[in-house]
């Protein structure tokens, strides 16, 4: 166990902090590409996910997607909080349940400094992806985690938050303050 964990400190020592890019970059618009297995396990995406893991907590972020740092690839973490584990995420497909009905939602976006938006999201998803092992995973998220993975779902399809706002509330949302979750 004690080796285990010194493994897993010293493979996140070794992470990167990556640059993030902001809008107006085209990979923040581009759909992004799924993974192979043999890719999900390759070195150089194993490596990849420890920077980005490392990247969003350097930067307060609850969830970072690829695209963010110019990775077209369709995979992204969501940061560890009571009750869920870290998560990482891969070729995910979300199936929105609409039943559950929606919720305004006051997001940041690592990726649009200094702004934060109001936006409908699903109160509940259910979600299939592959972990970084390379497991298939079928589960449904609610709450928070619903939110940044939704959040987070539409970075890898080229969509941002000023994307969703309705046009004609769009100045009213669209505020200075950064004190909402960074995704
Ligand atoms: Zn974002």
């Amino acid at each position: 166990m004690i080796i285990i964990l010194c493994l897993f400190l010293s493979s996140l020592a070794h992470a990167e902090v990556l640059p993030i890019i902001t809008i107006g970059h085209s990979t923040l618009r581009a759909q992004a590409q799924e993974l192979t297995h043999p890719e999900i396990l390759s070195p150089e995406n194993q490596k990849l996910i420890d920077d980005m893991v490392q990247t969003m907590r350097k930067r307060s972020g609850v969830g970072l997607a690829a695209p963010q740092v110019n990775k077209s690839l369709r995979m992204f973490v969501m940061r560890s909080f009571p009750g869920v584990p870290l998560t990482i995420v891969i070729n995910p497909k979300i199936e929105y349940l609409e039943a559950y009905g929606k919720i305004d939602s006051r997001e940041g976006c690592l990726s649009i400094p200094g702004k934060s938006m109001v936006v409908k999201r699903f109160n509940k998803i259910h979600v299939t992806y592959y972990d970084r092992k390379g497991n298939f995973k079928s589960e449904e998220f609610k709450g928070f985690k619903a939110i940044i993975a939704q959040h987070e779902y539409d970075h890898l399809n080229g969509v941002l938050i000023v994307d969703l706002v309705e046009q004609m509330k769009t100045l009213m949302n669209y505020t200075g303050l950064t004190d909402a979750p960074l995704m």
